[in-house]
């Protein structure tokens, strides 16, 4: 029997992992992919260390970006660019990078390796049966199982927790050129609920776009189609996933299972990102686990530390994007509704800030 198995080797995963083996406890992580990080399904923009802490203050000394290798980021910026849906253009100062995702997920894991855990790839989990893990290569023990299995989370399900609520579609490829370095977000009916974005690389960028849940019989294949033909971009390496929009699910640990990353919403509802909150909840997850394993501290304590630190954040976030659903459906209104915010109030509404306070 493992001590712990971790279901899922994206960045919510692999720190998850590492964090439980660097105290010499025995991870089993299982990922269904057969190499990691790939296809690549993700805008590969994270926010700075400063934008984190900005974000989530009390992430402080939790910071897994450090563990980012110069050599993985593609390009800085220092600005997003706004467009409004009459392309009224909006630069908001926000420092971030770009980075090849698959790449980075890869050193995530290598990171965990080197910690002394497990990976095994090519293995789907089915289900769990107590402290069992079902596969289609085989059943696996571990006193404490960990769902780090994405938005539509087979553990969590298992364990009779809550997935989030609201999945909303998107899809991202590659296109080759030169682009300025600032990450574009095109907001209005070419991506209702949503935004569309030019995210720059080396000599490349990342284009998509993402829609609110409902819109998903409208073809989010067909916005996503207009988007890159109206630009005249040759798409390569198309992917689409699945982003919780929908804030933390209300309950993240039963008994020996605890679920960690997009499995348990842990993604900023006013933009999409995942990564960075994935990183901090996965390290978060890893220590209550050793401390629940060595020192017999309850696992609760694990739901206890990821909301003290950015529950609060991702609470505001969700009440912004409800907000904002409201004037989705119109261009008309959300031209309005932008030019009122402002600069400043799009600045916060990112930062997961009130919007007009402060
Ligand atoms: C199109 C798109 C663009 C995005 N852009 C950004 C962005 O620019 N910046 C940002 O910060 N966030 C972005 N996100 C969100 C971000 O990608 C996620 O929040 C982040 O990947 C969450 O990490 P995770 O480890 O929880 O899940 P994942 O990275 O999804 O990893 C889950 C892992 O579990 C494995 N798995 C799933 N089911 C099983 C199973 N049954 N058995 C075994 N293994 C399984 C999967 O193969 C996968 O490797 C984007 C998301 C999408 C869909």
């Amino acid at each position: 029997m493992a001590d712990v198995i971790v279901v899922g080797a994206g960045p919510a995963g692999s720190t998850t992992a590492r964090h439980i083996a660097s105290h010499g406890l025995e991870v089993l992580v299982l990922d269904k992919r057969e190499e990691i990080g790939r296809p690549v399904q993700c805008g590969e923009l994270l926010a700075s260390r400063e934008e984190v802490l900005q974000i989530f203050p009390r992430s402080r000394g939790l910071d897994e970006l450090d563990t980012v290798p110069l050599e993985n980021v593609q390009r800085r910026f220092e600005r997003l660019r706004i467009l409004t849906p009459k392309g009224r253009e909006y630069l908001i100062p926000f420092t971030g990078f770009t980075v090849n995702r698959d790449d980075l997920d890869k050193h995530w894991v290598s990171l965990a390796e080197k910690a002394g855990a497990e990976i095994r790839t090519g293995v789907v989990v089915e289900g769990l049966s107590g402290s069992e893990v079902i596969t289609d290569q085989g059943r696996y023990n571990a006193k404490v199982i960990v769902g780090a299995d994405g938005p539509t989370s087979i553990v969590a399900t298992s364990a009779n927790l809550k997935t989030p609520s609201s999945l909303s579609p998107a899809l991202t490829c590659q296109v080759e050129g030169n682009f300025e370095p600032v990450a574009e977000m095109h907001f209005g009916s070419l991506a209702p609920g949503g935004y569309a974005w030019i995210i720059p690389k080396k000599k490349s960028a990342n284009v998509g776009l993402g829609v609110w849940d409902r819109a998903r019989s409208n073809g989010v294949r067909a916005l996503f189609n207009d988007f890159i033909t109206r630009r005249g971009f040759a798409p390569h390496s198309i992917a689409g996933g699945l982003v919780p929009m929908s804030g933390p699910v209300a309950k993240t640990v039963s008994k020996n299972v605890l679920i960690v990353g997009d499995a348990a919403g842990h993604v900023i509802p006013t933009n999409g990102g995942g990564v960075n909150v994935a990183l901090i909840c996965g390290r978060i997850a890893g220590e209550c686990i050793a401390a629940n394993l060595l020192r017999n501290e309850p696992l609760q304590r694990y739901e206890e530390r990821w909301r003290a630190v950015v529950g609060h954040p991702l609470t505001i976030g969700l009440k912004t994007k409800r907000l904002a659903d409201k004037f989705f459906g119109s261009d008309r209104r959300l031209e309005l509704a932008m030019r009122i915010m402002g600069k400043k109030g799009m600045g916060r509404a990112i930062r997961c800030k009130r919007i007009f306070r402060g």
